[in-house]
């Protein structure tokens, strides 16, 4: 049988600009533990509206030709080759180490050199590709919000191409809007399925009809209680993202009790949660400091959390490995865990407050530097000022410490 990929590779990779292959900005956390190859579909986010969002802000949205993705793989598979070759020769039973990114980099001057485009974007190519072989080449995460508004035709061939490309690729993985998800059949979703779409992310971010609407996130609850039960009738694994604090002061507890309900409908596979953090560049920062949004407190949000899980009756796992979440430690695998997820949350909330104080802005500093690697100076003082506060127990302790957090959150993604 004639291989559908070029075996000329090498030609691709000297063919200038032809040999990068597009990344979107992000993927979901989860993808990126497993290290799975990012693979862009379509560009940026065909809604753009919701509120809280600055992800694709100012971006415009663009579907890919078929022939491009088809490209885009190529190329991954010559890198592949590439750090393979290099791994072998290296003589360490083929690993993919930093030494042998390394090696590859600097013996190809011809393609790694600045005279051919986007150094960046080069560099993001090769260790993509290089931590998805270390990690075992298993998993792929098609780019960017939405692959599923895709027509399913170009999707099936996107997906056959890339597992043919990858044979050892066990799951393909991608966002989709629960609307794109309500759009396909039944039938279009197992054929999907069985060309190993084997995982969506979904953001509902509120099951609260009254949120949904004040957020421009443009779809109803019903929506997506419709959208995903399908997926999970079509055997999908679905993930659906959570966003605590979403209804501010105002729909706090409509919108803790609402999105339990829509949860409990679907019953996802995972629900995730991802707290609100009032991002640069969102309208929502323009209108909490217009005065047009109350912001929850930290405090306020661990304990909307409380509620939601106290209400969910699904079986879903739930999992708070984002970075805005203030307690990575409320997970678990519902209905049993429940009570344990609502002790961490208790043990949090009965704490002292400056001990909750403490304990909130050191978590937060960690997470800008999980990301960053250092603080900006600006912001280096703020923290500075909030951790001298704390420690000398000063009456405007608790204002530092939100004012440093909130600017810490801006620059979260
Ligand atoms: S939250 Fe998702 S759907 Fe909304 S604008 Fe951002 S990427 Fe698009």
């Amino acid at each position: 049988m004639t291989s559908p990929h070029p075996q000329d590779d090498r030609r691709l990779a000297v063919d200038g600009e032809a040999f990068f292959f597009e990344m979107g900005p992000i993927r979901p956390p989860s993808e990126g533990n497993d290290h799975s190859l990012l693979i862009r579909t379509t560009r940026n986010c065909s809604w753009n509206q919701c509120e809280f969002c600055a992800t694709y802000r100012g971006e415009k949205f663009g579907y890919r030709q078929v022939k491009d993705i088809k490209k885009d793989i190529d190329v991954a598979r010559a890198v592949q080759e590439e750090l393979q070759n290099a791994a072998a020769a290296r003589g360490r039973a083929g690993w993919i180490t930093q030494d042998v990114i390394r090696t590859v980099w600097s013996s190809n001057p011809q393609l790694y050199g600045e005279e051919t485009g986007n150094l960046t974007l080069k560099w993001q190519n090769l260790h993509n590709v290089a931590h998805w072989l270390a990690a075992g080449a298993r998993t792929v995460f098609l780019q960017d919000a939405d692959a599923l508004i895709m027509r399913t035709p170009g999707l099936l061939e996107v997906l056959n191409y890339l597992t043919s490309a990858f044979p050892t690729v066990e799951r393909v993985t991608a966002y989709a809007r629960s609307r794109s998800c309500r759009r396909k059949s039944l039938a279009e979703l197992l054929e999907l399925r069985q060309a190993r779409l084997l995982r969506l992310h979904v953001g509902l971010e509120s099951g609260c009809n009254a949120v949904l609407e004040r957020m421009k996130k443009g779809v109803t609850a019903r929506e997506q209680v419709e959208g995903g039960q399908k997926v999970v009738v079509a055997g999908i694994s679905l993930c659906n993202y959570l966003m605590p604090g979403l209804g501010g002061k105002e729909l706090s507890e409509r919108h803790a009790r609402d999105s339990a309900a829509v949860l409990t409908e679907i019953n996802p596979d995972f629900i995730r949660l991802r707290s609100l953090a009032l991002r640069r560049h969102s309208p929502l920062l323009t209108q909490a400091r217009e005065g047009l949004f109350t912001e929850l407190s930290e405090d306020e949000v661990v304990a909307e959390i409380g509620l939601l899980i106290s209400l969910l009756q699904c079986d879903a796992y739930l999992v708070s490995d984002q970075m805005a979440n203030l307690l990575y430690a409320v997970e678990g695998q519902l209905p049993g865990d429940k009570e344990k997820m609502l002790q961490v949350i208790d043990a949090y909330l009965q704490k002292p407050e400056p001990e909750r104080l403490a304990f909130r802005l050191r978590q937060r500093w960690r997470s800008f530097l999980a990301v960053y690697g250092s603080l900006p100076a600006p912001l280096e003082q703020r923290v500075q000022e909030a951790w001298d506060a704390l420690r000398q127990e000063a009456p405007e302790a608790r204002d530092r410490v939100d004012a440093a957090i909130a600017a810490l959150k801006e620059g979260f993604v």
